[in-house]
């Protein structure tokens, strides 16, 4: 069970976002849950637009993190669509409508990659954090678009071959984002769900802080 893409394929090779100054990518992603880090959270999930309310300083922080040199990757467990109470195109156009509102804010503020897990919990489906599926996707799609090569299948599961993160990071407000952020590799930052990412802006773009444990 792969994760889903927001208004694309999984394997559909779309032009990656220019990164600041025209520099090239290096390679390292901030994996970036969304609720709780870029918009206020709830336990009724987000179900619609009038719903999503950007957490103050996101749009900043955001463009803070491409200009270090990382492209960001969004990683959403989302199982009201698992759970029949909402639609994949409910979900895009919240999605949709997040992103307008970050670049309103900050012309910066690129989300390069949404994916999301439209799994239920009793799944236990790898795409569903704190399983690191969304994260071993989400590398390989920024990675194959980066170089323009098509992917034929994904590299997908326990056996995964990771490959060198470099400073890459994950943030995420609960325990199921600081699994899968630790369970890929990557250095895991948790963060207050009522700061959202401004709360760990610091500590992720300083590379001698490895991150929180379990
Ligand atoms: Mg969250």
């Amino acid at each position: 069970m792969l994760p889903s893409r927001h208004l694309a394929n999984l394997t559909d090779i779309t032009p990656p976002i220019p990164m600041p100054s025209g520099n090239d990518w290096g390679g390292e992603i901030a994996y970036l849950d969304r609720d709780g880090v870029l918009n206020i959270g709830s336990s009724d999930y987000i179900n619609n637009v009038d719903e999503l309310i950007v957490l103050d300083g996101v749009a900043d922080a955001i463009a803070r993190i491409r200009n270090a040199g990382f492209r960001v990757c969004i990683v959403t467990n989302q199982s009201p669509i698992g759970r029949g109470l909402w639609s994949h195109e409910t979900l895009a156009e919240i999605n949709s409508v997040l992103q307008e509102r970050l670049l309103k804010s900050n012309p910066e503020a690129h989300l390069d990659l949404i994916l999301y897990s439209p799994y239920v919990p009793w799944s236990n489906a790898w795409a569903r954090k704190g399983n690191p599926g969304m994260l071993q996707v989400g590398r390989q799609i920024l990675a194959a678009a980066d170089s323009d090569e098509s992917i034929e299948e994904f590299d997908y599961g326990p056996k995964y071959i990771s490959v060198e993160e470099g400073n890459s990071f994950m943030v995420g407000d609960r325990l199921a984002d600081m699994k899968a952020g630790l369970n890929h590799g990557v250095r895991t930052f948790r963060c207050n769900e009522d700061l959202g990412i401004v709360d760990v802006i610091e500590r992720v773009l300083n590379f001698d802080d490895d991150g929180d444990s379990l």
